[in-house]
């Protein structure tokens, strides 16, 4: 099933895509709440799906599946090929940094590009959306954490990243992690680790790899980051990009003003954003 947030009237919504369409689900709960709840509403829900009206997909707009995430956390270094266009070794431990809540952007709205960088770039990754969640989720419990999966772009201002050994504020820009453009839960996915993530700017193809060359697997990150901090229904994690970003280019291929990106995962859909000027 494919669930997303939207907007039609201003207020915020929550609906089943289906094909073109979406069914508009009670407009009551939030999809942090429906996430919450999943085991007891599913049945409701895929009722509702079957008989519920419809509305065009086009006729309104989708908002990041969680408008407000708890947590946005994202894994670094996490394919061969973009641990070497960075000049990195080869990680033991796994990196984790985290992009705050309100860098969240919907899957078509456009990345706004600082003032203050001039070297914003791009970073097509799987998110995985946390559903029951909890504190050290073991090994053969940690498939059934996960409630879905969608596309993500860890954008990041690389003149901010490189400047500090923390990278949190270069990874922290408002609208610099557009997620979406629905969640597709984890029963339709099946196996995360054999999908093709690929980007685009401005239709040239940049990065085009699969999940099958994760260094550290989704259940190893879950794993591990579950060890430190409880997850929380809704709580996303960016599983990593592979190589081909703009600072793998030389000279580096930054994003400008008015450039598309596009992210697309097999099975997941796709994100396509304008950059534009911060004013
Ligand atoms: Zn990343």
């Amino acid at each position: 099933m494919k669930l997303a947030s939207f907007t039609r009237n201003g207020g915020v919504e929550i609906g089943v895509v289906e094909g073109g369409q979406i069914v508009p689900l009670d407009a009551a709960a939030s999809m942090m709440e429906l996430i919450a709840r999943w085991p007891a509403a599913q049945g409701a829900v895929r009722a509702a799906a079957q008989d519920g009206p419809r509305i065009a997909l086009g006729s309104v707009r989708l908002l990041p599946p969680i408008p407000r995430p708890g947590k946005i956390l994202a894994i670094g270094l996490n394919y061969a090929d973009h641990i070497r266009e960075m000049g990195h070794e080869m990680p033991t431990r796994q990196v984790w940094f985290s992009k705050p809540a309100t860098a969240a952007n919907g899957p078509y709205d456009p990345i706004r590009l600082p003032r203050v960088s001039s070297a914003v770039d791009y970073e097509a990754e799987l998110v995985a959306v946390i559903g029951q969640g909890g504190r050290n989720i073991p090994k053969e419990r940690v498939a059934d954490s996960v409630f879905g999966y969608c596309c993500g772009n860890d954008v990041t201002a690389r003149d901010w990243q490189r400047a500090t050994s923390q990278w949190m504020l270069g990874k922290g820009f408002d609208s610099h992690a557009p997620f979406g453009p629905w969640i597709t839960t984890a029963d339709e996915v099946g196996d995360p680790h054999a999908l093709g993530v690929r980007s685009f700017v401005n239709g040239e193809k940049r990065q085009d790899s699969n999940t099958c060359h994760f260094v550290f697997d989704v259940w190893e990150q879950i794993a591990h980051v579950s060890e430190v901090m409880t997850l929380e229904p809704g709580d996303l994690i960016f599983t990593g990009t592979p190589g081909g970003v703009g600072m793998g280019f030389e000279p580096p291929k930054y994003l400008a003003p008015g450039d598309i990106v596009r992210v697309e995962i097999d099975k997941l859909g796709a994100l396509e954003a304008r950059c534009q000027e911060e004013e």
